[in-house]
């Protein structure tokens, strides 16, 4: 395993993940930013859009860092479950706007029971998270969970949809994450991963590794004074399986009617599978 300038073995590759993202953990939000020029935001919009979460949906987030995906996904419902009462309430009860907004100020009872748990092995990670959502006034539908993607801490048959956003490949054995996706989802559930992947347009292929190889690693070093752990993300990005390959890796972990939708020329897929 290529770990920045050196070759790491397997064993060695979790330790020196935990260094990465405990290094970054501070500055990991804006140099997401920056890196991406933003577009990461559009894609993680994209998997929410993906996912439709119904009312009550339990979602597991992993690999979940400072909580990108679960404020989405609080957004997401609490709007869906809100414009959906509020219609309700004024066609029965001939309330007002104002006497509606009164009665939406109390968050815990605007998400329809739908409930996200962010898992993430990295606890400095987590403590950026939480700080955030403190700050963005996020309390209700939401935890916090230390723990691994191979070895998750939760009982079978749990959550109905998982998802893990530019995580996977940052696990030793994809694999066991995958079986133990599988495991902790309920029959129906949903798997979604969205992850950087194989660019399908030779131009685009062409610009994005100038940017990949000289222009990361120097805004990793100028921004967050670490440019050994964007050398490790831009190297792990080019390690990461095919489409195809991974397709091929969720359906032998158990899932079915797996697809995988490229976005911007195939930068990142997301790729959904079920367990029937
Ligand atoms: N999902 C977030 C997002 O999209 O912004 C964070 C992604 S960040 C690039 C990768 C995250 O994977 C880090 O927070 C890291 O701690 C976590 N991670 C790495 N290996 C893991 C593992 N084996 N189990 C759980 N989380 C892991």
């Amino acid at each position: 395993t290529h770990f920045g300038f050196e070759t790491v073995s397997e064993e060695e590759k979790g330790g020196k993940v935990y260094q990465v993202f405990e290094s970054v953990a501070k500055k990991y939000d804006v140099m997401n930013d920056m890196m991406s020029l933003g577009i990461h935001r559009v894609w993680k919009d994209l998997l929410l859009w993906k996912m439709r979460p119904f009312p009550g949906t339990q979602l597991l987030d992993v690999a979940g860092g400072t909580g990108d995906i679960a404020f989405r996904f609080l957004n997401y419902v609490q709007a869906q479950h809100q414009r959906k009462e509020k219609r309700q309430l004024r066609a029965q009860q001939n309330l007002s706007w104002e006497e509606i907004a009164k009665k939406y100020q109390n968050e815990e009872d605007s998400l329809g029971g739908s409930h996200v748990m962010v898992c993430d092995i990295n606890k400095e990670m987590l403590k950026i998270g939480k700080q955030k959502a403190r700050a963005q006034g996020y309390k209700a539908g939401l935890a916090w969970v230390l723990g691994d993607a191979e070895e998750l801490p939760f009982d079978d048959d749990k959550f109905d949809v998982y998802t893990i956003a530019f995580g996977i490949r940052n696990v030793t054995h994809i694999d066991r994450a995958l079986q133990e996706a599988h495991r902790v989802l309920k029959p129906g559930g949903r798997f979604l991963c969205l992850e950087f992947s194989q660019v399908n347009n030779p131009l685009v292929s062409r610009l994005y590794d100038v940017y990949s190889f000289q222009v990361i690693p120097v805004l990793g070093e100028v921004i967050a004074g670490d440019w050994k752990s964007y050398q490790y993300l831009v190297e792990s990005i080019r390690q990461f399986p095919s489409q195809e390959e991974f397709k091929e890796m969720i359906e032998d972990a158990g899932f079915q009617k797996v697809t995988y939708e490229n976005l911007t020329s195939g930068i990142v897929a997301i790729h959904s599978g079920f367990k029937l």
